[in-house]
């Protein structure tokens, strides 16, 4: 991110020094394009149009990074960025515990240790029988607990261990107020850890029933594949559920919008030049925004380094006011 942002930023500055070269412009190509139209251009006249268009040559665009892309139909998402709490799965957590009542003669793992199905975890000195009995892992999975020293005596059902199989986790979402009406099973979810914002894609199964009580919010869990062992029980997470999708006739990235003289614009490229052109908008969601009005499909619009062409077009006028 600050890599390509620093990149981006000497992009633009070598960009605007490329164009500083060629004066302010007035006797470019652009200039002479038909329907440039340049209203603060007149000599002697205090027009407070600033002009709205700006003639950069592809190999300039190219180094700055400026890119166009086609105005296209899509669709725009109604997402809904949540908080969660992950969790073991229920039934994939086992108590160890003792048959026999007796010392406890050794423990053979320790928290966090990963331990096989029928792996020996303890051996204990049956008060019964005098012998030594060993107790041994019913599942796969990673010691949470340990729950006994040796040389401590074991009841019968005392608890040794406490064994997870974290290779799935449920994450519990919360959710509140109306959204609980319109946020159901089946949806997609993308799920992301707080620690390194590692995020999995999974889908809503279910809407718990109830209500948590401390928190007055609805319950909606999805189950999470933990390979790499670092989503942890008990992490707070972040999601984005994504409800619904809306399509829209023509839809822009949010990277095209900059606003000039309060309003929302775009830039449409025509050959190499650029044109601030006026938008109506419509819905948005985290990456898109339809345009209602001032487009036509089809047209190229600059998607990425915008406020490149736009900080151009403001030089252009600047050097226009004497
Ligand atoms: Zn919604």
């Amino acid at each position: 991110m600050t890599l390509s942002a620093s990149r981006t930023a000497l992009a633009a500055s070598l960009l605007l020094a490329l164009l500083a070269l060629t004066g302010c412009g007035k006797d470019t190509p652009a200039d002479a394009a038909p329907g440039h139209g340049e209203p603060g251009h007149e000599e002697g006249e205090d027009d407070h149009d600033a002009p709205e268009s700006t003639t950069i040559t592809a190999a300039m665009a190219g180094q700055a990074g400026i890119r166009v892309a086609p105005v296209v139909a899509g669709t725009i998402a109604d997402e809904h960025d949540v908080q969660g709490l992950l969790t073991p799965v229920d039934g994939r957590v086992a108590q160890v515990t003792a048959r026999f009542p007796g010392p406890i003669r050794s423990l053979r793992a320790n928290v966090g240790d990963r331990v096989a199905a029928g792996q020996v975890l303890a051996s204990i000195e049956s008060n019964l029988s005098l012998t030594t009995y060993t107790v041994s892992a019913p599942i796969a999975g990673v010691v949470l607990a340990r729950q006994a020293q040796v040389g401590g005596v074991a009841g019968e059902g005392t608890p040794l261990f406490e064994i997870g199989d974290l290779s799935t986790l449920w994450v519990d979402l919360h959710i509140f107020g109306n959204d609980t009406q319109h946020i159901t099973a089946g949806v997609p979810v993308t799920v992301s850890r707080m620690t390194d914002g590692v995020s999995q894609a999974t889908t809503l199964e279910r809407v718990l029933p109830g209500t948590a009580t401390a928190s007055q919010s609805t319950v909606a869990r999805a189950t999470l594949r933990n390979d790499d062992g670092l989503w942890r029980p008990g992490a707070a997470v972040k999601a984005r559920i994504v409800v619904a999708t809306t399509p829209a006739a023509q839809i822009v990235p949010l990277s095209a919008l900059q606003s000039m003289d309060g309003k929302d614009v775009v830039f449409v490229r025509t050959a190499d030049t650029y044109t601030a052109r006026p938008v109506t908008l419509g819905a948005r969601d985290a990456t898109q925004v339809e345009v209602l009005s001032g487009l036509t499909p089809g047209e190229d619009v600059v998607v990425e380094q915008s406020y490149v062409v736009k900080a151009d077009i403001g030089k252009a006028g600047a050097s226009h006011e004497h």
